[in-house]
């Protein structure tokens, strides 16, 4: 009774009500009720070989496997959720997303040997910013209920001063806005590393990261997204 009491007074004082259809019945760490989420284009192929994303890479990097949770389509109710967590400061929407993404991830074997998950390291003036790494919060999400753990010291990205800036490096990073740099070779070495982001599109700034971090000795990449665009 008092505990019941107490959830309808904290509702009051915090409104929780599902981001896709406005309705307040869902659980108490959702952000979907069972309906919206149902409604959420799931991209099926987490546990797929050769699929559409691992194609994306072809020629560009090695990649060992390579998954996305959701079609991310412009004014989809994943880009409502992903709007959350960049624009609206909402960490939490992160670690819901990602632990969808976990779900997904716990129903295939076929990243069973990730050692590590690797948030894409942001601008450090956006980071600065925005408070927070949307991909940290997404890879905390879903180590949570796959359990890996974090790497988040041992690759950053760099943002090229003018006269640090070598011609052909600027064009090829053109698209990146800004390199990626390893820090910690020790960390990285011989292990497989799955490198996380909210949406892939191009890939540009995971193909850019991911050969860096490639160089590694002994390094496998593999590569995870909530979003997927077609
Ligand atoms: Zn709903």
């Amino acid at each position: 009774m008092f505990k019941s009491l107490l959830a309808n007074f904290l509702h009051l004082i915090f409104p929780h009500n599902c981001e896709g259809c406005g309705t307040d019945i869902l659980n108490e760490d959702s952000f979907l009720c069972a309906k919206c989420l149902n409604e959420l284009p799931e991209t099926g192929f987490v546990g797929a070989a050769l699929n559409p994303l691992e194609k994306r890479f072809y020629g560009r990097i090695k990649v060992e496997e390579a998954g996305a949770g959701f079609y991310f389509s412009k004014d989809g109710l994943l880009q409502h959720l992903i709007n959350q967590l960049k624009y609206k400061n909402n960490r939490q929407m992160g670690h819901y997303l990602g632990k969808l993404l976990g779900y997904q991830l716990l129903a295939t074997n076929r990243f069973n040997t990730v050692d590590a998950l690797i948030p894409l390291p942001l601008n450090p003036k956006r980071e600065a910013s925005r408070g927070y790494n949307q991909s940290q919060m997404i890879c905390e999400g879903i180590a949570s209920v796959w359990k890996k753990p974090i790497i988040n010291n041992a690759i950053s990205r760099i943002i090229y001063t003018e006269t640090q800036t070598n011609k052909t490096l600027s064009n090829r990073w053109d698209n990146v806005n800004g390199a990626f740099a390893v820090t910690n070779d020790a960390l990285l070495m011989g292990k497989h590393i799955v490198l996380v982001d909210d949406i892939i599109t191009t890939g540009a700034s995971i193909e850019a990261c991911g050969s860096e971090l490639l160089k590694v000795e002994g390094l496998k990449l593999s590569i995870l997204s909530v979003g997927y665009t077609i």
